[in-house]
């Protein structure tokens, strides 16, 4: 069974920074479903951090930058969270190579969880292009990574295995 980690906020429980979650509507996820395909996980919860919990960016990079150790993450008050963040991400790489997964479907803008952007460190809306940081490393392990609103591009990728 090829398997898609997404993340734990998509149709499923308020795990983001301000108790929200993210609904997504399409046949496509109700067969994944239907199918055992889909594996949940929060990388920031799986590390500890409570709901809700402060904001947090990537300040000097995206995600791969904050790999590299040339960026940080930090939250709205100026604590450095970088090495949880680093942990959080380990975690989802060992759980998606556990469960088989390919493919991860992952919300967008999160530092950890963002595909195509993140938000800059400022707290003011400006954003980097990039991943955030357990997107970065799900790529580096090699997983495809898609965007909550590319299901069917994920889908295609899926069945073309
Ligand atoms: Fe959702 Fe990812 Fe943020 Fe967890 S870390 S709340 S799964 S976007």
């Amino acid at each position: 069974m090829r398997r898609i980690l997404v993340s734990a906020c998509i149709n499923g429980r308020p795990l983001r920074y301000n108790e929200s979650s993210v609904t997504v509507e399409s046949e496509i996820w109700d067969r994944w479903l239907a199918e055992g395909r889909v594996v949940p996980f929060c990388a920031e919860v799986a590390v500890g951090f409570p709901i809700p919990r402060r904001p947090a960016e990537t300040v000097g990079g995206d995600g791969s930058a904050v790999i590299a150790g040339v960026a940080r993450v930090k939250e709205d008050t100026g604590a450095d969270v970088t090495d949880q963040f680093l942990r959080g991400a380990e975690l989802a790489v060992q759980r998606a190579v556990s469960k088989g997964c390919v493919a991860a479907v992952l919300t967008d803008g999160s530092p950890s969880c963002g595909t195509t952007y993140v938000y800059d460190g400022t707290f003011g809306g400006g954003t980097y292009e990039g991943k955030g940081v357990t997107a970065q490393m799900l790529a580096d392990a090699g997983l495809r990574v898609f965007a909550e609103n590319q299901l069917e591009e994920a889908d295609a990728f899926v069945r073309s295995w």
